[in-house]
């Protein structure tokens, strides 16, 4: 078997002009991406509809069931044109941001971002450029922001602004992400992320449009402001997955804090079984060159060992020059961390002693706890809805996650989860026949082999239906 489809660890790959060809995308695949990232502050709508179905159209050609993640913009403030692409600035000298339209020169630069003359006050910090342009506000006169100018020698057009001290006023939902949203409920995609998601009410707002749109997408919080710092309880609790967007969050926080936040949240996530994705700048020195540098290397094996589900590459692989290479790099530094630690592996997360299915999840976390006393090759899972495995994800168990389901949407769903290799499998034999089945499908794909011993986890009667209710202990013959 390839092994970069073997890893444990996932690749989502955002997808844009470098990456946007079926030849790439299969090559993406074959390289060990699992997701891609349709990123919508950038692209048209005719753009990514050609991604999604080429991604599908890819999906039925290798058997794979590589998922699509829709990213909404959401409030992100930009500048507007600028005179030439860039002017110059220099630290002392007054800029003045101003709400109205016009072509920006080195005195003054627009934004469309109306709130902004409500929102930042004296002395607040507005950050430009990922924060290479540093500005203190000065005074607000009617549609115009005075600042001054503290670090800073270029301004180009259409960079990100941030409002670090600022409370931002603007919906976590704009009309472009409503837009882009309802364009994608056509396509039913399996995973939606929410841009500078602040508090766990912007997650009920778009689940309830999802809901009302009849779809299956699940959600992801993209974790990027101090405000959702505060609250990251409450937003992982309303959330289905969480991405810690470190590119703004170390814009909007100090930078020091994020490889602190980066691991309380992906500790937060695994204790409660939801996929966690580390994002942005991982392997950003490929975007011009063919290897990665020491520290980025590093960067990746240590979200590993943090216990991430997925990692993520932006421009690498969106408009980069080495898309293929860069994917090849992460699952190359991914299978070398996985095959030499073993700290990462069975981990055993508490149950939830409230919740409904706490004897299923139990009897899930004794079968991960066998496999390590047994030495299992393998577990097999059976779902409905895809719960086993995330339940089974959660613990993190060495031994290979296989998960059989007859939905094909929710084995998309699944390949953002840590370690679950989905299958499809529609029969409805009788167990001992079923079971015998996915025996068999696994050995044939080599897989399993002769003494291996496995596990199987099922529901009775009804085989998938409910809950996990059973386990059995096998050895292949
Ligand atoms: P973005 O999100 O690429 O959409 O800005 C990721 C991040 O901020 O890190
Ligand atoms: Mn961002």
């Amino acid at each position: 078997m390839n092994p970069y489809l073997s890893k444990k660890t996932k690749i989502v790959a955002t997808i844009g002009p470098a990456s946007r060809d079926r030849k790439i995308l299969k090559e993406l695949i074959l390289s060990g991406a699992n997701v891609f990232r349709l990123n919508f502050s950038h692209g048209s709508h005719e753009d990514h509809k050609k991604t999604i179905e080429m991604v599908r159209s890819l999906n039925e050609e290798l058997g794979t069931h590589v998922a699509l993640l829709q990213d909404l913009q959401g409030p992100k403030i930009r500048v507007g044109q600028v005179k030439d692409g860039g002017v110059p600035i220099q630290p002392g000298q007054q800029l003045i941001i101003t709400t109205d339209e016009m072509e920006g020169t080195s005195e003054k630069v627009s934004t469309v971002y109306k709130g902004i003359t409500q929102d930042v006050k004296p002395g607040d910090m507005i950050l430009v450029d990922d924060g290479n342009i540093e500005l203190k506000t000065i005074k607000v006169e009617g549609n115009d922001v005075y600042t001054e100018v503290i670090h800073g020698e270029l301004l180009k057009s259409r960079k990100g602004i941030n409002l670090p001290n600022s409370n931002v006023s603007a919906p976590s939902m704009t009309e472009k992400d409503i837009e882009d949203l309802e364009f994608a409920f056509q396509f039913d995609l399996e995973w939606v992320a929410l841009s500078f998601v602040r508090t766990a009410e912007d997650i009920r707002d778009i689940k309830e449009r999802i809901a009302k749109a009849g779809v299956g997408t699940k959600v992801v919080a993209k974790m990027e402001k101090p405000e959702a710092m505060i609250n990251m309880d409450e937003i992982i609790d309303a959330t289905d997955g969480l991405m810690v967007a470190r590119g703004d969050l170390g814009v909007e926080v100090p930078s020091e804090m994020v490889p602190i936040y980066q691991k309380r949240l992906v500790r937060k996530c695994n204790k409660v079984a939801k996929p966690v994705i580390i994002a942005t700048q991982m392997l950003e020195s490929m975007t011009e060159n063919p290897r990665p540098t020491r520290a980025e290397t590093n960067d990746v094996a240590n979200a590993v060992l943090d216990g991430a589900d997925a990692l993520m590459l932006s421009a690498e692989s969106a408009s980069g020059k080495f898309p293929i290479e860069s994917v090849r790099q992460m699952a190359q530094t991914i299978l070398a961390i996985e095959n030499d630690s073993n700290t990462i592996y069975n981990k055993f997360a508490e149950e939830d002693e409230f919740s409904s299915t706490r004897l299923n999840d139990l009897l899930v976390k004794s079968a991960c706890e066998l496999s390590k006393t047994v030495s299992a090759r393998a577990i097999i899972g059976m779902t409905k809805t895809g719960y086993t495995g995330f339940r089974i994800s959660m613990h993190r168990p060495q031994a290979s996650i296989y998960v059989f389901t007859n939905d094909k949407y929710i084995l998309s769903q699944l390949s953002l989860v840590w370690g679950v290799k989905g299958y499809y499998y529609e029969k409805f034999e009788n167990i001992d026949d079923t079971f015998d089945e996915l025996e068999g499908i696994l050995k044939k794909e080599g897989l399993l082999e002769s003494g291996d011993i496995f596990i199987n986890t099922s529901s009775m009667p009804l085989h998938w239906e409910g809950h996990t209710n059973m386990v059995r202990l096998n050895q292949v013959k």
